[in-house]
């Protein structure tokens, strides 16, 4: 079956794609070889003027290459031929000598941006599911078919890195004011617009492009402002990436070789670049966390045959604080549900209403929802102390205080005035989901569903299930929480769920450096060295010492000494040293900004006056106290797979990308060498380093989290 179809009307064809047996449309081979004999026609064929490029789907254009064919290669040659027959057919679209318009409704991004980049005339709809973008650095590659030479020579060389480097897609109105397309229209329109541009150019028109960011085509007209921009590009992006990803650096000096030496030399550079990345590990690593994360959106959460998710249009959330109203703004902004707060008094409710206006306004400004949106969304949300609107609600999650009375006390009463049909949900962090569901009269509807803060940012979400929650409520809180637009991995009701539980030893073993004299400093830089966005003391005061303080309380009582925070660790949270939020923790703050470290911690910790810690043993204690407690709560079933682990890992706490997560990271250290470094570590420095039983057995066997690839 063909993927291309094509009609002419008045001189113009209508060049439609639509993959067949396909979601979504994608540039595959079978789909360049069809496309290249549509355009061998529309040259050939003196009847046509010119050509609209539209696609068949629903809500895509085209979201680029085929990821199936670039996971399967195996060599640099391979890859090399790869891309240069993709810059041949999209240098063939831009040389076809007739006119193509690319009418682009819904996602054209990677391939399909460069693809459209190479036409005449770009026109896209004003719709939220129109977005345009490169985002291949985020697969450990570079845009290689044209994109790092035709974005920065339509929209200048600074609003182009600003793309590519950081791999964004924009959405259509953004992609307008960049200058990257040339008309923005309502969907109902876009063909008709599109057919009239046609026309226009086939008889000669030279459509005017605004030079919308002028600052940066300016710049690039002066050697000095293209100096300029590029060592800011390199000093910002080595800053991001702490010299982890290649492909970032690799695009930069693609930009510029090829805005230095012309078009055909920026493509060769592209071609050769992309050879090498695509099969370097780190592409390999960042590709499989991108098919995991698309697997999950197609997990309902539960194995074998699973029940059909409830769907969920009233929503309730007790406790309008900060993750209530974050919760509350995301559901109505994403999900398109109506909301209803309860809270203790109204002006608690008013605060929270008003937090997650604000978060709607945050989208408004960056033009992710029309004015119109706020305005309908806005009133989607409604709040008050009393139980009005509760009767309707398919699902009610609580985000009250952290407390086991308080909770127990919400879920009995939100029972008594929900349908028996609702789920009810806890937001809670670490509290066992049982022991809350304990007071009621049915704990099969009732799971945790842990967001992680601030809502509307974070992409992850642990759904967690009681042995006695049943089948329809976990899929029904997994396709909402997706709905909602997260990642969401199912997890055991064991103690700190999966997140806490991988984090709590580090954080615990940072405590313990700290208190043998390993500065705060030393301690963050060998971690943010090792790839995480910040390092254990800075995460320390970004979560909260408070909250801190109390997850691993509920880690010590389960899990013994083994989780035993250091006394000094515990005392940081007098007078009311809580971190950030405090504007004082192991950091001071001032305006919100981080300042220098406050050396009354030290004191405050009881730390030794120096460290007798070699570097290389402050590395390994952090990293290797989280990956054997990743193996030994993989072992015990907290999480379903090795990959839901390191989606989960990655997803909140930022466990660095390239390495593919705790799990794949232990797989590429190998399980013999993770056992053998833990029983040194074990040796000098205490039991809990201990390997778990699961690592040891795999050393023995020689087996792996993952099948070989
Ligand atoms: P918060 O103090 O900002 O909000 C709690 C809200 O609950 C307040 O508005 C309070 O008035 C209200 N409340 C208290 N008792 C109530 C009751 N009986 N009925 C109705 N409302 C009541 O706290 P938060 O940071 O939003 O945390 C809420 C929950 O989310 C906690 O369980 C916490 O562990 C969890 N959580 C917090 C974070 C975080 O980073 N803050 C992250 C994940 C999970």
């Amino acid at each position: 079956m063909s993927a291309f179809t094509i009609a002419v009307r008045n001189g113009i064809a209508r060049l439609e794609l639509d993959l067949p047996g396909e979601s979504v449309n994608k540039i595959t081979r079978d789909v360049r070889d069809e496309l290249e004999e549509c355009l061998d026609q529309f040259a050939t064929d003196n009847g046509i003027r010119a050509v609209v490029l539209v696609s068949g789907k629903p809500d895509t254009f085209i979201v680029g290459a085929d990821i199936e064919a670039f996971v399967a290669l195996q060599t640099r040659e391979e890859a090399y031929d790869l891309v240069r027959q993709g810059q041949a057919l999209v240098n063939r679209i831009e040389r076809l000598g007739k006119p193509i318009v690319a009418a682009i409704h819904g996602a054209a991004v990677g391939g399909g941006l460069e693809a459209a980049l190479a036409c005449s005339y770009r026109i896209a709809t004003n719709h939220p599911k129109t977005r345009i973008g490169l985002p291949e650095i985020h697969l450990g590659i570079i845009p290689a078919m044209g994109g790092c030479q035709r974005l920065p020579r339509l929209i200048g060389v600074r609003a182009a890195l600003d793309i590519i480097l950081a791999g964004k897609q924009l959405p259509a109105m953004r992609a307008y004011r960049a200058g990257i397309v040339d008309e923005l229209v309502h969907p109902a329109i876009l063909e008709r617009v599109a057919f009239e541009a046609a026309e226009r150019l086939a008889g000669g028109w030279k459509p005017k492009r605004r030079k919308r960011d002028a600052a940066s085509l300016a710049l690039d007209k002066n050697p000095l402002g293209r100096r300029v921009v590029y060592t800011t590009a390199k000093k910002q992006l080595l800053k991001k990436t702490g010299g982890h990803y290649p492909a970032p650096e690799a695009a930069l000096q693609t930009v510029q070789h090829g805005m230095r030496h012309g078009l055909q030399a920026g493509l060769d550079m592209e071609a050769a670049f992309f050879a090498e990345l695509a099969i370097h590990e780190v592409s390999r690593n960042l590709v499989q966390i991108f098919l995991a994360t698309t697997e999950l959106k197609k997990d309902p959460g539960v194995e074998g045959a699973a029940p059909e998710p409830r769907p969920v249009a009233n929503l309730g959330v007790i406790g309008a604080g900060f993750m209530g109203s974050g919760i509350g703004a995301v559901a109505v902004a994403q999900a398109g549900v109506d909301v209803r707060f309860r809270d203790t008094d109204l002006a608690s409710v008013g605060k929270g209403l008003k937090n997650a206006w604000g978060i709607l306004k945050g989208r408004l400004k960056r033009h992710r929802i029309t004015r119109h949106e706020y305005r309908k969304l806005e009133r989607m949300l409604s709040g008050g102390t009393d139980w009005a609107g509760f009767g309707r609600a398919d699902l009610v999650i609580e985000a009250v205080f952290e407390d086991l009375d308080v909770k127990r006390q919400v879920i009995e009463a939100v029972e008594g005035q929900v349908r028996d049909d609702c789920v009810i949900a806890s937001n809670t962090s670490t509290i066992p989901i049982a022991r809350i569901a304990e007071v009621t009269q049915r704990p099969d509807r009732v799971l945790g569903m842990h967001f992680f803060s601030p809502v509307e940012k974070m992409p992850l979400l642990e759904v967690i299930v009681t042995d006695r929650t049943a089948a329809w409520v976990t899929v029904s809180a997994v396709a909402f929480g997706r709905a909602m637009g997260k990642t969401v991995i199912v997890v055991q009701d064991r103690p700190g769920f999966w997140v806490n539980r991988i984090l709590g030893p580090y954080l615990i073993e940072a405590g313990r450096l700290l208190q043998e004299g390993v500065t705060v400093e030393t301690l963050d830089k060998a971690m943010t060295k090792f790839g995480f966005p910040v390092g254990p003391i800075t995460l320390l005061d970004e979560i909260g010492l408070d909250v801190a303080r109390k997850a691993s309380t509920v880690l010590h009582q389960a899990f013994g000494d083994r989780m035993k925070p250091t006394e000094g660790l515990v005392d940081m949270t007098r007078d009311r040293r809580l971190g950030r939020k405090s504007g004082r923790g192991f950091y001071r703050y001032e305006g919100g900004k981080r300042r220098e470290v406050d050396e009354t911690v030290y004191e405050i910790i009881g730390a030794e006056a120096s460290s007798r810690v070699p570097r290389d043993d402050v590395h390994q204690r952090l990293v290797y106290s989280m990956l054997n407690e990743a193996a030994r709560a993989l072992d015990e079933g907290v999480v379903r797979s090795a990959r839901d682990g390191d989606i989960g890992a990655i997803l909140s706490i930022g466990f660095p990308p390239f390495r593919g997560g705790p799990l794949r990271y232990l797989d590429d250290i190998g399980a013999e060498k993770a056992v053998e470094t833990l029983e040194e570590l074990a040796e000098k420095y205490g039991d809990r380093f201990t390997p778990c039983p699961r690592l040891k057995s795999m050393a023995a066997g020689n087996v792996h989290f993952y099948p070989p690839t």
